[in-house]
């Protein structure tokens, strides 16, 4: 797919594997909006981790305006459906007041989203999804499977990966890592 907003290239994507010549048609281009909002959201992510949520940020975007934000948060919300995209979501409904959301907004989000979520973002008529890190066990955007493309469904969303993936997944790995660490921790104190 081909993006539309030929602007910033990400360093690490040319600096990925320097013996391998370029190819143009594997490369993205963001624009610097783009790379603002996705900061927006690795700093809602780091917000959950603090929290002790799996870090996963979201933020909904139109007209270069924040209309809906959230991490994933379902111990604090006692909620199974809070993924980061649905809060966001959720948000910018109720801050508009209304469950049809304007045209043309962007939902920017650190992790590949699930089924529950690709199928929000497609029902909530989401124009365009930018996600950051790749989630090969259950990324229904391309890793598992490809929702956004089945003919079903009466809306179709334009999907862009790779923005600060490198980013998120460093946040993701320091969370799981610390975790361990803690649990490890508390075994040996139990033996
Ligand atoms: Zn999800």
């Amino acid at each position: 797919m081909i993006n539309t907003l030929p602007f910033n290239l990400q360093p690490q994507q040319l600096m990925a594997d320097p013996l391998t010549p370029l190819r143009l048609e594997s490369c993205t281009f963001w624009s610097p909006q783009d790379v603002k909002w996705m900061q927006e959201a690795l700093k809602l992510a780091k917000q959950g981790a603090e929290l002790g949520e799996v870090p996963v940020g979201a933020i909904l975007v139109h007209n270069q305006q924040v209309i809906g934000q959230g991490f994933n948060e379902p111990i604090g919300r006692h909620d199974a459906t809070a993924h980061a995209e649905i809060v966001a979501l959720r948000d910018a409904c109720a801050r508009l007041k209304n469950y049809r959301l304007p045209l043309q907004t962007t939902l920017y989000v650190t992790l590949e989203p699930c089924t529950m979520c690709i199928g929000a973002l497609i029902h909530a008529r989401v124009d365009r999804l930018v996600y950051a890190a790749s989630e090969p066990r259950a990324g229904m955007v391309g890793s598992q499977m490809d929702l956004s493309i089945q003919p079903f469904y009466n809306h179709i969303i334009g999907v862009y990966h790779g923005l600060c993936r490198e980013h998120s997944s460093r946040i993701l790995k320091a969370f799981f890592r610390e975790r361990r660490q803690a649990a490890k921790k508390k075994n040996n104190i139990s033996n």
